[in-house]
C-alpha cells in the first residue's frame, strides 16, 4: 500500500509555506472561513498518497491547501495530519471579551498604559515570545478618539518594537492621513505582541493569553471608534469567529464604544481593488468621529 506523505507544513521550504499562509489569509480576510471544513474522504486520501509518491514536496503542499482546515492551521499547521482519517477536532475557543469596559475612566490615560506595559514585563507567558526581538505594546495618543486594532507584528514591527511601521504600516498611515489625522492623534495596538513565526496567524492560545492586555489597553483609552483591521482582530474584539463580509459596512455597538471592522491593509497590497471598500468603512468611522473628508486645500 502507498505510504502516505509524512511532513508538516513548517518542514515545506519557506517560499510555498509563506505562500500558502498568504493564501489561507486572504481567504480569511474575504470572510472565506468554512470552506475548507470538511471531513477528509476515504477514497481521496488514497488518491493524494498515490500522488504524493510522484509529486515534489511543494506541489504537494500546494494540492492540499484547500484541505486545511482552521482547526489545523489554528493548532499544529501540519499537512500531514490533514491526510489522517481522523475526525477534524472541534476549532479551539476564543475567549470572550470582557462584557463592559471598567466602569471609571482613568484620569490619567497615559498613566494607565504605563502601568499595562509594566505588568507585561518581559513576557513569556505564551510561546511567541521565545521567537521575538521586542514587543510591540502600542503607538499612539493615549486620548486618542480613534483606535486600530491589528493582528500582530511583522518583521518590522518585531525590529523596531512599534506597531505598523512596514509596508502595510505605510498604507495605515495613508489611510489615516486620508481621514484627516496625524498618526500621532491615533492609537494603534494589536492582538498579539509578539511576533508570530514567519507571520503566521496568531494560534488562539497566544491570542487569548494576550488579549486581556489588549483590552486593558482600549479600556485606558476608552476610544469613540474602534477600528478591527482584519478578520483575527475583528474575532478576538468580539470573541466570535465570523466572516468579515458580514462584519464589514456597519457599526457595531461595543462596550460602550463603535467598533468598526475593515479589511487588514496587509490584506489592501495584495488586493488593492478593495482599497474602495475599506475607505467606505473609515467613512463610517470619520462620520461617528464628526470628521469631515479632507479637501485638497486641507
Ligand atoms: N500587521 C499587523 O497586524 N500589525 C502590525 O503591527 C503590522 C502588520
Amino acid at each position: 500500500m502507498a505510504q502516505r506523505p509524512d511532513f508538516a507544513l513548517r518542514d515545506v521550504d519557506p517560499a510555498t509555506r509563506d505562500a500558502l499562509v498568504e493564501r489561507v489569509r486572504f481567504y480569511r480576510d474575504l470572510g472565506l472561513t468554512e470552506f475548507y471544513r470538511r471531513p477528509v474522504d476515504a477514497a481521496k486520501l488514497a488518491e493524494w498518497a498515490a500522488a504524493a509518491e510522484l509529486t515534489a514536496p511543494s506541489e504537494q503542499a500546494a494540492l492540499q491547501v484547500d484541505s486545511l482546515t482552521d482547526s489545523r492551521i489554528d493548532s499544529q499547521n501540519t499537512l500531514a495530519s490533514n491526510l489522517e482519517d481522523k475526525a477534524i477536532p472541534p476549532r479551539k475557543p476564543i475567549s470572550a471579551p470582557p462584557q463592559t469596559a471598567t466602569a471609571v475612566q482613568p484620569a490619567d490615560p497615559a498613566a494607565a498604559l504605563a502601568l499595562i506595559r509594566e505588568e507585561i514585563g518581559d513576557c513569556t507567558r505564551c510561546g511567541l515570545h521565545k521567537g521575538r526581538n521586542k514587543l510591540v505594546f502600542g503607538d499612539g495618543s493615549p486620548v486618542a478618539r480613534l483606535m486600530f486594532v491589528g493582528e500582530g507584528p511583522g518583521a518590522d514591527e518585531d525590529a523596531q518594537g512599534l506597531p505598523f511601521v512596514g509596508k502595510a504600516g505605510q498604507l495605515l498611515n495613508n489611510m489615516i492621513a486620508a481621514m484627516g489625522l496625524k498618526r500621532e492623534e491615533v492609537y494603534i495596538a494589536n492582538v498579539v505582541k509578539c511576533r508570530p513565526p514567519g507571520n503566521r496567524t496568531p494560534e488562539p492560545e497566544e491570542a487569548n493569553t494576550c488579549t486581556p492586555f489588549l483590552f486593558q489597553q482600549i479600556d485606558a483609552i476608552r476610544p469613540q471608534v474602534l477600528v478591527a483591521l482584519g478578520a483575527t482582530a475583528a474575532t478576538y474584539l468580539l470573541g466570535q469567529r465570523q466572516p468579515l463580509a458580514g462584519l464589514r459596512g456597519r457599526v457595531h455597538a461595543y462596550r460602550g464604544m463603535q467598533l468598526i471592522v475593515t479589511y487588514h491593509p496587509a490584506f489592501l497590497l495584495r488586493d488593492p481593488r478593495q482599497k474602495k471598500e475599506a475607505w467606505a468603512d473609515l467613512q463610517i468611522a470619520m462620520r461617528e468621529l464628526g470628521l469631515k473628508k479632507p479637501t485638497s486645500s486641507s
